[in-house]
């Protein structure tokens, strides 16, 4: 529709019979009305203006707080949707790392699929780093010492953590498939590695699948759920990132030249 075409008829000719001065005099009558309607409106618009912006101030939360939506925004990114820390805390801050993706100790293409956080003593206790759900506990006997190594699994939405500890039941005697786990809540301890006093956990994060099938890994163990592992350097709040970075720049390692990076080689990150 063109609002225009009921005006823009020719100069020649009748209009429905009229002569042509009377209908210049209803043309005029016609522009007139529509000047006056357009001025009416824009006084009605001025009038409603005001009126509608304090409804959006209304809107406008407190400092602190935030108001609900009018729809369920989506996170832009599932990166951004976790808030991944440390497993231990500011004082028990590892001495020495070895990091994902290094070949040397385990089998290319992919190598290390998780860190290695390693202590020159026992008392750094493993945290929760992820809120999440537990989503299993494999037992195993160290060959190193004969200690109960617990693996645990804790499920955050498509987002998995695993964990390897001892003392488990000391610190947690009755955890429950299913519970609900927080940061900072303590796991065990780290277990022991060869026959000096060091001691490390291996410390895994990846997208998690349901075992579905129930089929056995390699070593014949059957496992509630199943990781595609993923470097989980950015993974972490910004302030544990930087904070990691530090370690890992202090950190022992021997193979720095080759294994430059907390992810390297399959795992490497992409260049920003
Ligand atoms: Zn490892």
């Amino acid at each position: 529709m063109e609002w225009g075409t009921g005006l823009d008829y020719p100069e020649s000719g009748s209009y429905k019979g009229k002569t042509k001065r009377e209908a210049r005099a209803i043309r005029r009558k016609i522009m007139q009305l529509v000047v006056i309607c357009l001025v009416a409106l824009s006084l009605v618009l001025a009038a409603c203006a005001p009126a509608a912006v304090p409804e959006e101030e209304e809107v406008v939360a407190p400092t602190g707080f935030t108001t609900t939506p009018p729809y369920n925004p989506q996170p832009e990114s599932t990166v951004q949707a976790i808030e991944l820390k440390l497993p231990f805390t500011i004082h028990h801050e590892p001495e020495g790392i070895m990091p994902m993706g290094e070949t040397i100790n385990h089998p290319p293409p992919m190598g290390h699929p998780g860190i290695d956080f390693q202590w020159s003593y026992k008392e750094a206790e493993i945290i929760v780093a992820l809120d999440g759900v537990l989503g299993g506990i494999i037992t195993e006997v160290s060959p190193v010492n004969g200690d109960t190594v617990y693996t645990i699994t804790v499920i955050t939405g498509d987002f998995g953590v695993r964990y390897e500890v001892v003392d488990l039941p000391k610190f947690n005697p009755n955890l429950q498939i299913g519970v609900k786990l927080v940061y900072g809540m303590i796991l065990g301890y780290h277990q022991a590695i060869g026959s000096s006093t060091w001691r490390m956990i291996h410390w895994t994060f990846g997208k998690a699948f349901e075992n579905k099938g129930r089929e056995a890994n390699p070593e014949g163990i059957i496992e509630t759920y199943y990781f595609e592992y993923l470097c989980p350097v950015e993974y972490f709040t910004e302030s544990e990132r930087l904070r990691l970075e530090q370690i890992w720049e202090d950190a022992n390692y021997n193979d720095k030249d080759e294994f430059p990076n907390l992810c390297n080689g399959y795992y490497e990150l992409p260049k920003q």
